[in-house]
């Protein structure tokens, strides 16, 4: 039997209807940007496997810097210990997070870090003596499937069965550059209704959304709002940060610094999960008391895990690598040309792109999961390029280090699918 074949014996996959898609491709191998599968088909690795690796698959330095920490310390207690890697890698993201952090927490993947921020902002007013349990997100948003993360998430097609147990949440839509005065109406009211706890966002790019694009003046306008109502602003950059946007964070390109920052997926490239709430001198000066019930008891057994710490030093050592920041540039600049050339084409409706990140919406009906999604997925596959489209959406983000002609390859087969739509 091969390995498609034995995967359906004891296997579940998320996200898949098992009874309408009983398959999955096994992939043996990933080098830079290629997966290769059982037959030894191959594939450029269009979207970095989820926006994670984001210096190629395997990378030979990061791999030996993970290596080298593995025969040191493998693995340690967080709550009573400390240690090199993660100190190390607390003052590495100190120097290239937005102004105003200042501490680091660590957990295991994008999720718990915004279940671990939604926490925080619940506790810090708490200890403030100041109750607030209500959140402010965007319509459409996503940040994640753990239960507080799936109730800041507007994309509640798929949370039916959990509704009545989430937190409380009120919607502003994103700013577009001509509703951020409707939108700043909609929080005062909010704001005067309710005790607002925190917003969370998703800066400038909403991904799991169809890398829709939003307006920066706008979105620093509501944080501003948010700022002098002492709301905190929790950016969940799981998916903007370590370069996507052409800056280290999306939070970059915005005047108004959030409060709490949730990161993963890139944070560690592609080879180990970690994930971690990072927040200003501020918060974390709202848990130090004598009283040990106002700390945060918060903890996932493999926090800061020295091995994922390691990667993470070593990922953050290329992301500020030359080479590096010249491949985000290439990149951007061969979106924007892309952009231009495909941007009249009749079947397509709109393009957008920011840094590595490029999206494209096609002129049909938008549907999640549709028929249309399943025929380009194969498509693309058929033509040895792994693109997941959303709905009627198609997006890139490919990993920095891959080669103009990957590159070009991967807007060459889009430019086929768009005659099969
Ligand atoms: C992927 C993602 C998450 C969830 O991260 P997981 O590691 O899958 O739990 C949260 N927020 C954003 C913006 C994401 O892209």
């Amino acid at each position: 039997m091969n390995l498609k074949q034995r995967d359906k014996k004891h296997l579940w996959h998320p996200l898949k209807q098992h009874q309408l898609h009983p398959e999955s491709l096994a992939i043996v191998k990933a080098k830079g940007c290629i997966l290769t599968d059982e037959n030894g088909n191959e594939y450029i690795d269009a979207i970095s496997s989820w926006y994670t690796s984001m210096y190629g698959h395997c990378n030979d330095y990061i791999i030996e810097q993970t290596y080298k920490q593995m025969q040191q310390l493998d693995q340690i207690m967080f709550s009573d210990f400390t240690h090199e890697p993660a100190i190390k890698l607390s003052e590495d993201l100190i120097k290239i997070l937005p102004k105003g952090q200042n501490k680091i927490f660590f957990n295991d993947n994008g999720s718990t870090a915004v279940e671990a921020a939604i926490k925080m902002a619940l506790q810090f007013h708490f200890n403030n003596n100041d109750s607030r349990s209500v959140f402010i997100a965007f319509e459409n948003g996503f940040h994640g499937d753990t239960f507080g993360a799936m109730s800041v998430s507007g994309l509640s097609v798929y949370n039916g069965p959990f509704e009545e147990f989430l937190i409380d949440v009120k919607r502003i839509p994103t700013p577009n550059g001509s509703n951020t005065e409707q939108i700043l109406d909609l929080l005062k009211t909010f704001n005067t209704k309710h005790s607002i706890a925190g917003f969370i966002y998703e800066p400038l790019v909403q991904g799991a959304a169809g890398m829709k694009i939003h307006d920066a003046k706008g979105l620093n306008d509501i944080l501003s709002f948010c700022k002098q109502h002492q709301i905190l602003t929790i950016a969940d950059e799981v998916m903007t940060g370590f370069g996507k946007t052409g800056q280290h964070f999306a939070s970059h390109h915005i005047e108004t610094k959030p409060d709490i920052i949730c990161l993963s997926k890139a944070l560690t490239a592609g080879l180990i999960p970690m994930a971690i709430t990072s927040c200003t001198q501020n918060i974390y000066d709202a848990f130090l008391s004598n009283d040990m019930a106002k700390g945060f008891f918060h903890c996932h057994t493999y926090s800061a895990n020295p091995i994922a710490c390691a990667t993470a030093i070593a990922g953050i050592e290329l992301l500020l690598s030359s080479e590096i920041q010249q491949n985000i540039k290439r990149i951007s600049k061969a979106h924007q040309d892309f952009s231009h050339h495909i941007n009249n084409h009749p079947k397509v409706k709109a393009t957008r792109h920011l840094g590595v990140i490029f999206a494209l919406d096609l002129n049909t009906k938008m549907e999640r999961y549709g028929d249309l999604r399943e025929k380009l997925l194969k498509f693309f596959m058929d033509r040895g390029v792994f693109l997941r489209p959303l709905g009627n959406t198609i997006y890139i983000q490919v990993p920095y280090i891959i080669s103009p002609g990957e590159l070009n390859k991967v807007y060459q087969v889009i430019e086929e699918a768009l005659e099969i739509v």
